[in-house]
């Protein structure tokens, strides 16, 4: 508690939040840092948090919630995780950034290489959204191509290349999901539906000789849960490999959460590039891109294509990244999976008891879990039903008061972690029946 009162200024303790969101509207564009953090559409203010401990938050007005959301995904270990607190407090005292060569990123670095067999070289950068935009520069450097495959419904971060949805079918101009992108840009972007092997064999043979390559989230998770049949991803694979165009593999969420080698290793399906953000870093920012020696080599200094960064690597964020995927053993894989089947079947049990909810299903794969109305088949956005922001928002109000916290966004997945154990589940319980 005092740590927290001798930070802030004077001025904004005992604020509500409330309060403290009106002041920062004021100042921060819609009073967030990030769109999705502004319960849009919900009609109440953001929870101000004041502090995180192991699968809980604390608001500013003290009220504690179960934390589903989990910073979006990087605490996999939980608010605080001990080991990693000890080893960051230790780090601190050897100051936190250097812009210089440490050999912090080569411990980390050296970890990543040995645990994952089918990457031979990494590059640190700040987020996922700059390992993606890296990844696409070196797939287009190495293919010497331009134009880019992505599938509708999968998040690649907010690089402009990336903010490109479907227009109609393949001869529909492609539309920028943003103001501000370039029409030149959106135009090397193609974008597909999930699940659809046609339109990616008619998008190479329409361009031919010019798809640098596709890219995926092999597991999608930022448009709900939207599984993929494993035969498509091994498709993509193939089609890739006949057109000599790169696979890139977006493991921003997956990687080190389905598996340490995220899915990747869970299908055994191997990726040119990947890249990871999120977990990588233990809740510090981190992002990275990851592959073979020979295209991870085209990256400057070694080869032509650019990338730099004066806070990548940064030591202190090695450090908890380090200590986060230490953690991370066969063992503990198995405790947070069951830890997830716990706490979907009670959340089961409530949707079966209230009227209200029982269209709600939850669907869960690894440690996310989603929540939705019921569908016999979930792999496109199509399939998502249309009555699922206003079924969500119910079900967020109804949980929200009760001390149960879900990602603010009816498309976002439920994360648990280490910290979500029995405990926690009984909580949820005692907390549902309130
Ligand atoms: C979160 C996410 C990103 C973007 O990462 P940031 O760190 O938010 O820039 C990119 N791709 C996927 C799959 C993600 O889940």
């Amino acid at each position: 508690m005092s740590s927290y009162t001798e930070i802030l200024p004077e001025k904004f303790l005992n604020q509500t939040s409330d309060e403290l969101f009106s002041y920062s509207k004021n100042i921060v564009p819609g009073g967030v840092h990030s769109p999705v953090r502004s319960f849009k559409n919900l009609h109440i203010s953001p929870r101000f948090v004041k502090k995180g401990d192991g699968a809980y938050f604390e608001d500013v007005e003290g009220n504690q919630y179960i934390d589903f959301c989990m910073s979006f995904g990087p605490l996999i270990l939980g608010h605080q995780n001990p080991k990693v607190k000890a080893a960051l407090t230790k780090a601190l005292d050897n100051g936190w950034t250097f812009g210089a060569c440490e050999p912090y990123s080569v411990a980390l670095a050296d970890f990543l290489t040995e645990r994952i067999s089918f990457i031979d070289q990494i590059r640190f950068v700040n987020s996922g959204t700059e390992a993606v935009m890296t990844a696409l520069r070196l797939a287009r450097g190495i293919t010497k191509k331009d134009k880019i495959i992505k599938f509708n419904g999968c998040y690649h971060g907010h690089v402009d290349s990336m903010l490109i949805k479907a227009g109609s079918g393949l001869a529909g101009e492609p539309e920028a999901s943003s103001l501000g992108i370039p029409k030149n840009v959106a135009e090397d972007t193609i974008v597909c539906e999930l699940n659809n092997r046609d339109e990616v064999i008619q998008t190479f043979k329409k361009y031919k000789n010019q798809i640098a390559c596709v890219i995926i989230e092999p597991l999608p998770a930022n448009n709900g849960l939207l599984v993929q049949d494993q035969n498509f991803l091994v498709f993509l694979q193939e089609q890739c490999k006949e057109n000599d165009a790169l696979l890139i593999f977006d493991e921003v969420i997956s990687g080190f959460r389905i598996a340490f080698g995220g899915m990747a290793e869970k299908t055994g399906i191997i990726p040119d590039l990947v890249t990871y953000g999120k977990i990588i870093g233990g809740g510090l920012p981190v992002g990275a891109i990851a592959g073979k020696k020979a295209f991870m080599e085209q990256l400057a200094p070694v080869g032509g294509v650019y990338q730099a960064g004066t806070l990548s690597a940064n030591p202190l964020a090695m450090v908890s990244g380090l200590e986060t995927l230490k953690q991370l053993t066969d063992e503990n894989y198995k405790k947070m999976e069951e830890n997830t089947r716990n706490i979907c079947q009670i959340f089961r049990d409530h949707f079966q008891e209230m009227p209200q909810f029982q269209d709600l299903k939850i669907y869960s794969f690894g440690t996310l879990f989603w929540i939705t109305p019921k569908k016999d088949r979930l792999r496109s956005l199509d399939d998502i039903s249309g009555k699922l922001s206003e079924s969500f928002f119910e079900l967020f109000k109804h949980l929200l008061p009760k001390g149960i916290y879900l990602a603010p966004n009816a498309y976002e997945v439920g994360f648990a972690s280490l910290a979500h154990d029995e405990n926690v589940a009984m909580e949820l319980k005692k907390r549902l029946e309130q």
